[in-house]
């Protein structure tokens, strides 16, 4: 079992971490050693493996981690959380994604949804949700954003919301909601809210934009079948959602115009740099398998790891790994810190977009390089490395594309319109 004084070492930047914190960390981590460790082909072997057997197993683990307290980790005390602080959140994702990063965004998605309600200060739509996440059951949530034109352009703070083709009609006392969707996590699963970026009037820019509450199971909501793909096959359904004519209560509207634009924009942001976590912790698993790896596997009579080439090719995975950590941990004190502006301004949203830049061309290149050092083996299902680049590529892609954020990068510094 790994002890504190390791940890102590791994995660030396984060402020104010304490021994305490630090023996929570490792009791997540030892639960990610014992029970996910040894299930990562059954929780995701491929599209076309097991679906019964990946299923079976999420549950059983999503259960185990509510068990944990995990769930309800990062909510208030007085709903019934465990008001725990960004600090050990980041370290307990990070230890989560090392294990599997579907699995841990599972949890992130539940909080990352719960925080525009927070930010508009709707206590009242929010009480009921947190309620329910602090529960013993696992539940489920959904950020409705891409639509099946794109996703990048919603993103893109140069267009100002003005494509968003799903629209809220205001009729009486209700948003009367049409549109089409795309991708979102837990698609068809969540119990939680379908929390839906639309727009009133795409002319009128941000100004248009509406994020709106849709809790699941209003008349015409509607779900695709899930979408086979690369990774997170089952641990992440992602699919088209389809809104006809979907009425719900004009309060459910978080915030009113001008508010909820700078409330989605800052919810990109701090997506854009959660989602370094799970990046940095498939890149540490992959790391780690090939350390290991490599201490027995001779080559020409000697192990691999010991000739310089390759030892020279481990030396870059770990400091790529630990520049990535430290980045996050720098942006994450300064968006905390609240004196260097929201995260949807250009300034944050230039470094939240840098950060998750830079961690997920790590964890791309690490899984990559691990498998030229291990040959045949890094490329066989049996040793994981594969599962890891194909879960975590999405990462890279998602929420705006690697592309879109150089360019979000580039405006924290001078503006311009693309
Ligand atoms: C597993 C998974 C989980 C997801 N989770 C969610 C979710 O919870 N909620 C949700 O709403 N969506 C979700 N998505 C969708 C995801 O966020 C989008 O796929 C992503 O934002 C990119 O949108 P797109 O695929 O439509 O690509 P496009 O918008 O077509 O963009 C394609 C590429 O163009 C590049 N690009 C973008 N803008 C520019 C520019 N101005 N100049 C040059 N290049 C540019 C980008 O690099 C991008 O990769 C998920 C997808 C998957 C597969």
């Amino acid at each position: 079992m790994v002890t504190i004084a390791d940890l102590r070492k791994k995660y030396l930047g984060v402020p104010g971490c304490t021994d305490e914190d630090l023996e929570i960390v490792q009791a997540i981590r030892d639960f990610v050693d014992r029970k996910i460790m040894p299930r990562r082909r059954d929780l995701d072997g491929g599209w076309h493996h097991d679906e019964k057997l990946a299923m079976d197993t999420i549950h059983e683990l999503h259960q185990g981690l509510v068990d944990l307290g995990l769930q309800r980790m990062f909510l208030p005390v007085e709903v019934g959380g465990l008001g725990a602080n960004r600090a050990i959140g980041g370290m307990i994702t990070e230890e989560l994604s090392r294990g599997d990063c579907g699995l841990a965004l599972h949890l992130g998605i539940i909080s990352w949804t719960m925080m525009p309600f927070a930010l508009a200060g709707r206590i009242d739509l929010l009480e009921p949700l947190l309620r329910k996440v602090c529960d013993d059951q696992p539940h489920a949530s959904c950020m409705v954003i891409t639509e099946p034109s794109g996703g990048a352009n919603v993103e893109d703070p140069t267009q100002h919301c003005r494509t968003i083709a799903t629209i809220a009609r205001l009729e009486g006392d209700e948003w009367v909601i049409n549109g089409r969707k795309m991708w979102p996590t837990g698609t068809g699963q969540s119990d939680l809210t379908y929390l839906t970026v639309c727009s009133t009037d795409p002319e009128k820019g941000d100004e248009g934009l509406a994020l709106i509450h849709v809790p699941p199971g209003p008349p015409g909501l509607s779900f695709s079948k899930p979408m086979e793909k690369m990774g997170m096959c089952w641990t992440d359904w992602n699919g088209e959602i389809f809104y006809d004519d979907v009425r719900v209560p004009k309060e459910d509207r978080m915030a009113g115009p001008g508010k909820d634009a700078e409330i989605f924009h800052d919810i990109m942001g701090a997506g854009r740099l959660g989602s370094c976590l799970f990046a940095i912790g498939a890149a540490q698993a992959c790391f780690e398998i090939a350390l290991d790896w490599t201490k027995d596997r001779e080559i020409a009579g000697r192990p691999v790891r010991d000739r310089s080439l390759h030892a020279s090719i481990l030396g870059e995975m770990a400091q790529r790994i630990e520049c990535s950590r430290a980045y996050y941990q720098k942006i994450s004190e300064m968006q905390g810190s609240g004196q260097f502006g929201r995260p949807g301004e250009p300034f944050m949203l230039s470094k939240c977009s840098a950060a998750q830049n830079y961690a997920c061309d790590t964890a791309v290149w690490v899984p990559n390089k691990a498998m030229e050092l291990m040959g045949a083996y890094g490329y066989s299902y049996d040793l994981n490395v594969e599962k890891y680049l194909r879960d975590v590529k999405i990462v890279q892609l998602w929420l705006g594309g690697p592309q879109r954020r150089w360019l979000d990068s580039a405006l924290g510094y001078y503006s311009f319109e693309w």
